[in-house]
C-alpha cells in the first residue's frame, strides 16, 4: 500500500500584463496525519486576498479548511458542482464535529466553529459539468466528470489576455476513469487539443492496475465459514455504498448467505445512503437499488444489541480509518476475537487505527479505545476498492491530450511523485514534467504561477 498524502491545496497567482494579480485556491483540505496535524492551522496565504475558490470532490482532505479560510477572512465565491454543493452541508458538519471533539479532548481551541460552516456554505456556487462559467474578467472554468467519487470534476481553468497566449490548466483533484454508481464521460475533444498544463494526482503512480489484491470477498467467506463476525471498515461517502452494493452481489451470486445479517452503523454513512437512494447524486437509475437484504440501520440505541449477538454476522461501520465513529466501538470489541475479521476496505493513514493495527502482530498487545487487548483477530487491508486511478491508468489518460506543454505531478508521497513523473516523461513525453512539493513556486507560461501545498516533504 502507498502512502497517501492528505491537506491538498493549491494556490495560483497570475500576474497579468495589466500587472493586476489574481489569486485564486484549487481545494483547501485538512491534515489527516498526526504528523501534520498542527499544519492545520497555519494558513499559506491571506485569505483576504484570494479572488475565488475551486473545490474538485467533497473529500475532508480537500474541503476541510475552507471554513478556516472563510474564518480568515476570505469571503468570496466557491465554485464546485451541483452534486458536491448538496453534499458540502452534511460534510462540513460533520469535519467541525470531529475537529471540536478533538480540540476538546486535547483542550485547544478548535479550528472553526458551526457559524464558518454556515458562512462557507452561503458562498458555495453549484456548477454543471461540461458548462464553461466566467469567474473573473480574464478566467473561465469548467467542470468535467470525474470517476473518484459522486460529484468529483477534474477543472479546466483557462486564462485570456488579448495579445498573449491562453493558459490553460486542468486540474484533476483525485482522479479515477471510472465508478461503479456513474458512468464517466470522455473528455471533449476541444479540451484534449488545447495546449494544457496539468496537475496531476498520483496517489497510486508506482503502482499498475494488474497489482491489486482482491481479497475482500476471500476474507468474508473464510470468517463466515468459520462462524465468525466481520467488522468492516467503510469511509461513509463511497465507499460505504460500494460495499453494501458489492454485499448484494454477493447475496445474488449464491456466495454470501441472505440469512446472515448485514449491520449498517454510521450516521454520516447513512444520511449519505439515503441521499444516493433519494436525491440520485448523479448516480446511474440502475444503481440506486444497491441495498443487500437482510440489512439493518444501526444506532447508538441499538448497537448494544448488535454487540450482543453471537451468531455470525457482518457489521459495516465507519470511519474507514477507524479512528473515529462506531469503529471505536466495534474494534476493542472484536479484535481479541479469535473468530473474528476487522476488514479495511481503504487507506489507513499513519497515526490511525488502522494503521496501528497493521503494525501488530498477532498475539501482541495493543491498546484500542483506552484498552489494553491481545490482537487475536483477523485483521486484513485491501486496495481493490481505491478511487484512484492506477500508474497505468494515469498515463492513459495523460496520453489522450494532443498538445500537453507541462505535466505537474503533486499529491503522493515523494518517491512514487518521482517514479511517475519518470515514466510520464517516458511515456506520454510532455514538453515538461514538474513534481510540486512543500510551497513549490511553477511557472506556467509568461504570467502565471502555482504554488502548491499537498504533496509529502523531505
Ligand atoms: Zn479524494
Amino acid at each position: 500500500m502507498q502512502n497517501e498524502v492528505t491537506g491538498s491545496c493549491n494556490l495560483i497567482i497570475v500576474k497579468l500584463p495589466s500587472e493586476e494579480t489574481v489569486r485564486f485556491v484549487v481545494d483547501c483540505g485538512l491534515f489527516q496525519e498526526r504528523e501534520y496535524e498542527e499544519m492545520n492551522s497555519v494558513l499559506p496565504f491571506n485569505a483576504e486576498n484570494i479572488d475565488f475558490c475551486l473545490v474538485t470532490h467533497v473529500h475532508v482532505d480537500h474541503i476541510g479548511r475552507l471554513p478556516y479560510m472563510v474564518r480568515n477572512g476570505f469571503f468570496r465565491s466557491i465554485y464546485a458542482t451541483e452534486t458536491t454543493c448538496k453534499l458540502l452541508p452534511l460534510a462540513l458538519n460533520d469535519s467541525f464535529k470531529v475537529l471540536n471533539s478533538v480540540s476538546k479532548r486535547k483542550n485547544v481551541k478548535s479550528l472553526y466553529s458551526d457559524v464558518d460552516v454556515e458562512r462557507t456554505l452561503e458562498l458555495l456556487k453549484p456548477c454543471k459539468y461540461n458548462e464553461t462559467i466566467k469567474v473573473h474578467e480574464n478566467i473561465k472554468v469548467t467542470f468535467l466528470n470525474n470517476g473518484h467519487l459522486v460529484g468529483a470534476a477534474l477543472i479546466l481553468v483557462q486564462i485570456s489576455y488579448p495579445g498573449y497566449e491562453d493558459i490553460n490548466l486542468l486540474f484533476t483533484g483525485d482522479y479515477n476513469n471510472k465508478n461503479m454508481f456513474f458512468d464517466v464521460n470522455p473528455i471533449p475533444q476541444w479540451i484534449l487539443d488545447l495546449p494544457l498544463t496539468v496537475v496531476q494526482e498520483s496517489t497510486y503512480g508506482s503502482m499498475d492496475s494488474s497489482e491489486i489484491h482482491r481479497c475482500f470477498k476471500y476474507n468474508i467467506k473464510k470468517c463466515l465459514y468459520n462462524d465468525g463476525t466481520v467488522v468492516a471498515l467503510v469511509f461513509s461517502l463511497g465507499r460505504a455504498q460500494e460495499i453494501l452494493y458489492e454485499l448484494r452481489n454477493m447475496q445474488k451470486s449464491g456466495e454470501l448467505d441472505v440469512q446472515i445479517p448485514i449491520y449498517f452503523d454510521g450516521k454520516l454513512a447513512i444520511r449519505y445512503t439515503d441521499l444516493y437512494i433519494k436525491d440520485g447524486l448523479d448516480v446511474k437509475p440502475e444503481m440506486r437499488e444497491f441495498l443487500p437484504e437482510n440489512l439493518t440501520f444501526v444506532d447508538k440505541a441499538s448497537r448494544s444489541n448488535v454487540l450482543m449477538d453471537t451468531h455470525k454476522k457482518i457489521i459495516l461501520t465507519t470511519s474507514g480509518m477507524g479512528s473515529y465513529g462506531p469503529a471505536q466501538t466495534y474494534i476493542p470489541e472484536y479484535i481479541a476475537r479469535e473468530n473474528s475479521l476487522i476488514q479495511f476496505t481503504g487507506y489507513t493513514a499513519e497515526g490511525t487505527m488502522g494503521n496501528r493495527l497493521k503494525n501488530t502482530q498477532l498475539g501482541e498487545m495493543v491498546e484500542v479505545g483506552g484498552l489494553i487487548a491481545k490482537k487475536r483477530a483477523d485483521v486484513e487491508y485491501t486496495t481493490e476498492y481505491s478511487a484512484h486511478a492506477k500508474a497505468d491508468e494515469m498515463i492513459a489518460f495523460l496520453k489522450q491530450f494532443k498538445n500537453l506543454k507541462l505535466v505537474l505531478v503533486n499529491h503522493g508521497e515523494l518517491t512514487t511523485k518521482k517514479i511517475f513523473a519518470e515514466r510520464i516523461m517516458k511515456e506520454v513525453d510532455p514538453k515538461r514534467v514538474g513534481i510540486l512539493g512543500r510551497e513549490y513556486f511553477f511557472r506556467v507560461d509568461s504570467y502565471g504561477l502555482v504554488k502548491t501545498l499537498s504533496t509529502k516533504f523531505e
